[in-house]
């Protein structure tokens, strides 16, 4: 059956399919290295090959790619989170890149997952680092770790290559996307996945970076959108509703949150002891049409703005709407 499918993987895998993938994904073309059984890396000291792609696809042989090339520049930038909550902490990311124009792609991990960023044309690790380590949060790997390569850094940063075998867990990890409340994969099959990769947008690194930043910066949620008052049309939708609150003003009054919009999960039933000692609940602007707005990470769930309240009072649907549309206020 193994071997079928090998053999049904290298009909499907054409070089086209390959040329999406590798323009996004392979950095340095004269070298690479191979995971051993133990998940760490050996350096192969030959070229990173069509061939040698595709046996990594095949789960023959696992690879990983030095991001920054032989003429010392990269096409793509990797968040790494190994956090068991890696895949929130990177659509929280994501999100933020999202709202300066920025898209990224989140990829399942071993322990927690990835968000990559490609680049329409190669650019100068340097820049790239100033551009983007301010989206990091702490906790959060970035590479390319280098400015530039050097005669004691001459390969650089090792990411493992998407879509291929982990050695030690004889796992695939998918790249996925948030949708009503859980992380899809985005497409069902291999070729599926490596066919996805001609859609993905790969952005133009800018030009240059105004002012120089830190490591340790972090961006901030701007907190200043006003609170509307409701509507009382009777043409309103909870949808409607929903899209005219921003939820992290909002959900701000009744949970303190962060600046990154972190708090104690209100919701106590799923907590040990029924109370979120620790910070569980993220609040965060929706971005797809779901509306979705929050998450708790212990509970594995999150919902609405409307979803919120009605947990929060323990009313049902109904009851809540009614409140709502004789003017009652949050
Ligand atoms: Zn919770």
């Amino acid at each position: 059956m193994r071997s079928l499918l090998l053999v049904i993987a290298m009909v499907v895998i054409t070089k086209h399919l390959l040329d999406a993938f590798m323009a996004c994904c392979v950095g340095r073309r004269d070298d690479y290295a191979y995971q051993r059984s133990d998940g760490r890396y050996c350096r192969a000291g030959c070229p990173l090959t069509y061939d040698v792609v595709y046996r990594h696809l095949q789960g023959v042989q696992t690879i990983g790619s030095y991001l920054i090339d032989e003429q010392g520049l990269c096409r793509s930038a990797v968040f790494d989170s190994d956090a068991s909550s890696g895949q929130v902490d990177l659509l929280q990311v994501q999100t933020q890149l999202a709202g300066v124009g920025v898209p990224s792609y989140l990829e399942q991990s071993r322990r927690g997952a990835h968000l990559r960023v490609f680049f329409r044309d190669p650019a100068s690790p340097a820049l790239v680092r100033r551009w983007l380590l301010p989206f990091r949060p702490d906790g959060v790997e970035f590479y390319p770790k280098q400015d530039a390569l050097s005669e004691s850094v001459p390969l650089g940063s090792l990411v493992r290559l998407p879509l291929g075998v982990h050695r030690v867990t004889g796992e695939c990890y998918p790249f996925v996307a948030w949708s009503h409340g859980q992380f899809i994969p985005v497409a069902a099959s291999l070729a599926d996945m490596l066919a996805w990769f001609s859609t993905v947008q790969r952005v133009p690194v800018p030009a240059s970076i105004p002012l120089p930043i830190t490591d340790q910066a972090t961006p901030t949620i701007p907190r200043t959108i006003p609170f509307k008052t409701v509507p009382t049309e009777t043409t309103l939708t909870i949808r409607d509703w929903c899209r005219q609150h921003d939820p992290v003003a909002m959900i701000g009054r009744y949970v303190a949150l962060d600046q990154k919009g972190m708090g104690c999960c209100p919701f106590g039933w799923h907590h040990n002891d029924g109370v979120d000692t620790h910070p569980s609940l993220w609040v965060y602007r929706p971005s797809s049409p779901d509306l979705c707005c929050w998450y708790c990470h212990v509970w594995k769930q999150g919902g609405s703005l409307f979803d919120f309240f009605r947990y929060y009072y323990g009313l049902s649907a109904r009851e809540l709407w009614s409140h709502i549309l004789a003017g009652g206020h949050f």
